[in-house]
């Protein structure tokens, strides 16, 4: 059987390290991107040089036909899904509670929870034994925030994260009987633009001491736990959680 890997926000990253480590598992890749063609078409590039097949694919997950969109072009260029990386997410500048509007929560609940549902629901309905499908496996990005709150910063960002928790639990529960096992990823500090998109690139090395291992983490470091998830290795593992997080 095929092995068919769709990673959403895969033009740089935590992604983009996840497509490149994919294709030499075996995977053939959906790079999925919003802006970044450039960025995409060059993990593409890398993909490829493995032998494995590979397309770069725009898509908002935030909206609907976008996501059907997306789908409909892995369906007919690559063929049914086996692999979900639901990795794309954002954050906003950082900012104390009081000053969260409902249009930036909005944006960031759309694209983080509303992005991952959406994804995770078009893999079920090509996975699932009930729907005809093979089976397969689903990853989350979630964050350690989820946990730590992330005052100050983006408490925002940090609950779109617990929802992300949450859905991991309930997905993983429904549709264990139907050959496909949900997990998530909680990374802590990695070195990746998205903290620039918070208004401080250097915030990894701002905290970093706070860290038991007292470093920030590496995309590569990420992408081998969800490498892990997917792959036949943790076959009895569903519903459950890696923090890659150095202890914090
Ligand atoms: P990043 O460097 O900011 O990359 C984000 C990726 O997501 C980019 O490829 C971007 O595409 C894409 N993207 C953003 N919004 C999108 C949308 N609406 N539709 C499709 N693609 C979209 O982020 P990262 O640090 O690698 O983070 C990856 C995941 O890990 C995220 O879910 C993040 O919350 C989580 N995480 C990261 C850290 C960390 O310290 N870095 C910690 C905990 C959790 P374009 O470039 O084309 O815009």
């Amino acid at each position: 059987m095929d092995k068919i890997m769709l990673v959403t926000g895969a033009s740089r990253g935590i992604g983009a390290e996840t497509a490149r480590l994919a294709a030499l598992a075996g995977f053939d890749v959906c790079v999925n991107y919003r802006n970044n063609q450039v960025e995409a078409l060059d993990v593409v590039a890398s993909i490829e040089a493995t032998g494995q097949r590979a397309i770069a694919v725009q898509a908002d997950v935030a909206s609907e036909t976008d996501v059907l969109r997306l789908y409909e072009t892995i369906d007919n260029e690559l063929g049914s899904l086996t692999a979900l990386v639901n990795n794309a997410g954002i954050l906003e500048s950082q900012s104390n509670f009081e000053n969260i509007s409902l249009q930036r929560l909005r944006r960031v609940f759309d694209t983080n929870v509303g992005g991952s549902f959406l994804c995770a629901r078009e893999a079920v309905l090509r996975m699932s034994y009930k729907h005809g499908g093979k089976g397969g496996a689903i990853v989350n990005l979630s964050s350690r925030a989820a946990l730590l709150g992330s005052a100050h910063e983006y408490v925002d960002y940090a609950a779109s994260k617990g929802a992300i928790d949450s859905m991991t639990i309930g997905l993983a529960n429904e549709v264990a009987g139907q050959g496909i096992r949900v997990n998530a990823v909680r990374p802590g500090l990695i070195y990746t633009d998205m903290h620039a998109s918070g208004g401080e690139a250097g915030r990894v090395d701002r905290m970093k001491s706070g860290v038991p291992l007292q470093r920030g983490g590496l995309p590569v470091e990420v992408a081998k736990a969800i490498l892990w998830l997917i792959s036949d290795e943790s076959s009895y593992t569903t519903g459950s959680f890696i923090d890659v997080s150095g202890g914090r």
